[in-house]
């Protein structure tokens, strides 16, 4: 008998990966975790049935997330990072030593506890001696700060269930409040490719547009998620990911990615005429 996992992308597509053995499921007080093995990915997680991680792909995903604005600005210290529960952005960020504190504020615990247990590879700075854990809604959590943070990273569940407060003006307002004059928000940006998350992506992006002088959009490959091409938001009152970028500063560090470089760094935001189009038309 075969095994395999499979998630709607549309009303007409669905994506599929063989399973060779399930290994946990479980039901939070906010959504269902499921975790399988498989031959192409490895472990993966999903909640809700939703793909969040792969072993195979995470490294695209986080190389993304964290080294476009570490790259920006490499004098970041203070880091809020929302969501996160599987630990890959954590870990990306303690690679740099001059990062002082990471506070992350996952709303959910259960997602970390079974991430540490099958998702090694990506939970293993969660006990790094800089990250602080707090295991609260993040639009609550932002709420009462001002001035604290250079870089916010929202890396969090799409905008529905639990994850839906972290694509409101309200929490994107709160975001601008919480950063330091020079701060930087990046956020996943859902995907503009099929209509339903083409659709969030743009509501995502007309909202932060409304907050943040600088209000740009990248793009990366990711196998494992709808359509296969994601988006991601970089927004801040004063940095540019382009004109800020000093690659030589970036590559003095020497750290070694499997994915991020700063080429991809400058070619990750020449977007597709059709994601351009439907940035400038982002509407309610
Ligand atoms: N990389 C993933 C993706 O784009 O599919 C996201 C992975 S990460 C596991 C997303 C996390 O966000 C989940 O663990 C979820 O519990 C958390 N989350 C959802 N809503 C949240 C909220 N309001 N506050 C804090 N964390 C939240």
């Amino acid at each position: 008998m075969e095994l395999w996992y499979t998630e709607q992308h549309t009303d007409n597509v669905r994506f599929s990966i063989k399973v060779d053995k399930p290994l946990y499921s479980g039901q939070s007080e906010f959504q269902r975790i499921d975790v399988f093995n498989s031959k192409e990915f490895g472990n993966f997680l999903t909640l809700d049935g939703l793909m969040m991680v792969t072993e195979k792909d995470e490294f695209i995903y986080h190389d993304m997330i964290v080294h476009v604005p570490m790259a920006t600005n490499p004098k970041i210290k203070n880091v809020l990072v929302i969501g996160a529960g599987d630990g890959g952005t954590v870990r990306e960020l303690t690679r740099y030593s001059t990062i002082e504190n990471i506070d992350m504020v996952e709303i959910d615990k259960m997602v970390v506890d079974v991430c540490r247990e099958y998702f090694p590879q990506t939970a293993c700075k969660l006990d790094d001696p800089r990250v602080r854990l707090y295991f609260e809604d993040g639009l609550k959590f932002v709420r009462s700060k001002e001035n604290t943070y250079d870089l916010i990273i929202v890396d969090s569940t799409d905008p529905f269930g639990p994850g839906e407060g972290l694509f409101t003006k309200e929490f994107y307002g709160n975001c601008y409040k919480a950063l330091k004059d020079d701060g930087i928000l990046v956020n996943q940006h859902e995907s503009s490719y099929y209509e339903e998350y083409a659709k969030s992506m743009q509501r995502a992006h007309k909202r932060i547009r409304e907050i943040f002088t600088t209000c740009r959009v990248y793009q990366a490959h990711i196998p494992t998620y709808p359509s296969g091409y994601w988006l991601f938001g970089f927004a801040s009152k004063t940095y540019d990911p382009l004109t800020d970028l000093d690659e030589q500063a970036w590559n003095s560090l020497g750290l070694k990615t499997k994915y991020y470089n700063t080429d991809i760094h400058k070619g990750s935001f020449a977007l597709p005429n059709y994601v351009l189009d439907l940035l400038v038309n982002a509407g309610e």
